[in-house]
């Protein structure tokens, strides 16, 4: 049995088979080999996985898309078997001494080119399916998963690191758990893994290559990880295990009870969601509406920008969905390490102080425009608020409401439905919006404070850079001055204010909270039981 340490980031134990995930960006070089005939193997064994994945992907989508969409796998799997194009694969690799993955490129150069010059239309366009054979070959020359779990089992995933983009795009089903090498505890992506309630150990340092398949006991609370357990810690995980379930069947009694303090002080307690995939777990935990819907993650999962009918959908979905309850939009946060390919974003020095979030959105009104005209038409459907992300002045609030009567107008000439008014509230997560609440709050219907941000300012601490997490100090005196400042601020206007940044979940600050006069709290669905429990046991003596 072996066991390492890293930063556990979401408190629940699991046990499972260990699953490597690979990401390969290296380009591919051409190196020469002493032994072509163990490339032609490896050839050889790369068609039979390819072709393994491309049945399964045709299974998938006769299921789900249908016989004519699926047809396409069904032509991969033959052009695989194309006797041309493996000759000159196996040709490369004899007559030049060279690795598989060059041969397989430069095959695919040959035959796309050749398929790209033709007259005939549909033969042009099978430029394109080479290249695509080409490219899962050579993944699996390479042995990466492209992300994707070629698992039946639901297994833990051991990745270097994972960006919140590819952590939205995998195949939740089939996680039991995440581990990184890397990363940090106030990530995205950690962030990511409490909302989806999936135990996950951060910051693990190193990983033998060679315990990828082997059985693993994943502790989140703890962070430690048990490769090759034995019996005594399998005994203990059982242990844990039962416990959890036991505190879990006590939380699920607490399901429609209020967030009452012995004293008689209430609350809102609502849910943290990443997209339309966490509103039952928001809904089982007993959310009294959603505080933070973290729109950008629609931006994240999709290979384009979301139209306005897509984001109009899900936003819909939601709101229907929460049948009444409020639900708490935030436009998109886009930046820093939330990022996706297709916005082009350029490179910066300091990403988290950036261009992100409304600055993107300011800066690009068209797209700003989008969102804003997605969210107005769902208002129709419930209870929908909007919220700004990253403000730091008053301006940048004018600009915003000029947008948002911009985008009305559109569409009242369009005659779309819309709700004229909407309560709209802005997150305090830069110190400057802190300072000056007292300035903002009349100009909002609510602030919600995100403290992941707020402390990363404030302190001056990279909440990205792992290295750095023995100086971040979450109960910082400062931030939670600026915390009391704002909520005093906000019910000096007559507004309200909640906390939506993870230190809301924190049970050993919720009194705290509480006595400075926090209106609501919103945290991850799994979260509110638990918070709902500690409300329920104190007593404020008001
Ligand atoms: C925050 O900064 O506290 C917050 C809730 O937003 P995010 O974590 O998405 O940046
Ligand atoms: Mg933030």
């Amino acid at each position: 049995m072996k066991r390492i340490q890293g930063k556990g980031v979401c408190g629940a134990v699991t046990m499972g088979r260990l699953y490597f995930y690979r990401k390969d960006n290296d380009p591919i070089s051409r190196k020469t080999v002493t032994d072509p005939e163990a490339e032609q193997q490896r050839f050889a064994k790369a068609r039979q996985q390819a072709a393994k994945e491309l049945e399964a992907l045709h299974e998938k989508a006769l299921r789900e898309v249908g016989e004519i969409h699926a047809q396409i796998f069904e032509i991969h799997r033959m052009m695989l078997d194309d006797e041309d194009y493996c000759s000159s694969v196996s040709h490369i690799i004899d007559t030049q001494h060279v690795n598989a993955e060059y041969a397989v490129l430069r095959t695919s150069d040959t035959f796309s080119q050749m398929f790209e010059t033709m007259t005939d239309e549909y033969m042009r366009a099978r430029a394109t399916d080479v290249v695509d054979i080409s490219n899962r070959l050579i993944r699996c020359l390479k042995g990466d998963s492209d992300g994707r779990i070629l698992s039946r089992e639901p297994v833990i995933l051991v990745a270097e690191d994972l960006t919140p983009s590819e952590t939205v795009q995998l195949d939740k089903e089939k996680i039991l758990a995440f581990l990184t090498l890397r990363g940090s505890e106030n990530s995205h992506t950690a962030i990511l893994a409490r909302t989806m309630a999936i135990p996950a150990v951060v910051g693990l340092g190193k990983l033998d290559p060679e315990a990828d398949g082997k059985t693993a006991i994943v502790d989140g609370f703890t962070g430690t990880v048990c490769i090759d357990p034995d019996e005594a810690a399998v005994a203990a995980y059982t242990r844990k295990k039962q416990e959890e379930e036991e505190k879990h069947r006590l939380w699920q009694s607490l399901r429609g009870k209020p967030n009452t303090t012995r004293d008689g002080r209430s609350i809102q307690l609502y849910a943290n969601i990443g997209g339309l995939d966490d509103i039952n777990a928001a809904l089982q935990n007993d959310a009294g509406g959603i505080g933070l819907f973290r729109s950008e993650f629609l931006y994240l999962q999709n290979d384009h920008l979301p139209t306005e009918e897509e984001q109009f959908r899900a936003y819909r979905e939601a709101a229907e969905k929460l049948a009444g309850k409020k639900v708490i939009i935030r436009t998109m946060d886009i930046g820093a390490d939330k990022q996706t390919g297709y916005l082009k974003l350029p490179k910066e020095e300091n990403p988290a102080l950036g261009y992100r979030a409304i600055r993107i959105c300011l800066t690009e009104p068209e797209l700003f425009r989008t969102q804003l005209r997605a969210l107005y038409r769902a208002g129709v459907y419930g209870d929908v608020s909007i919220m700004f992300p990253m403000i730091t002045s008053p301006e940048e609030l004018k600009r915003i409401r000029e947008q948002i009567a911009i985008a009305q107008q559109e569409l009242r000439t369009q005659e779309i439905p819309f709700r004229e008014e909407m309560e709209t509230g802005i997150m305090i997560e830069t110190p400057a919006a802190a300072v000056i609440s007292d300035i903002l709050a009349p100009m909002v219907d609510f602030f919600s404070i995100g403290t992941n941000d707020l402390t990363q300012y404030t302190l001056a601490i990279d909440r990205q850079n792992p290295s750095l997490e023995s100086f971040y100090q979450p109960h910082h005196e400062a931030v939670l001055r600026l915390i009391h400042q704002v909520i005093q601020n906000a019910h000096k206007a007559g507004i309200w204010a909640g906390i939506c940044g993870e230190l809301g979940a924190d049970p050993t600050l919720t009194e705290q909270f509480l006595r400075m006069g926090v209106d609501e709290l919103s945290v991850s669905p799994a979260q509110i039981l638990p918070i709902r429990d500690k409300i329920r046991s104190m007593d404020l003596g008001s």
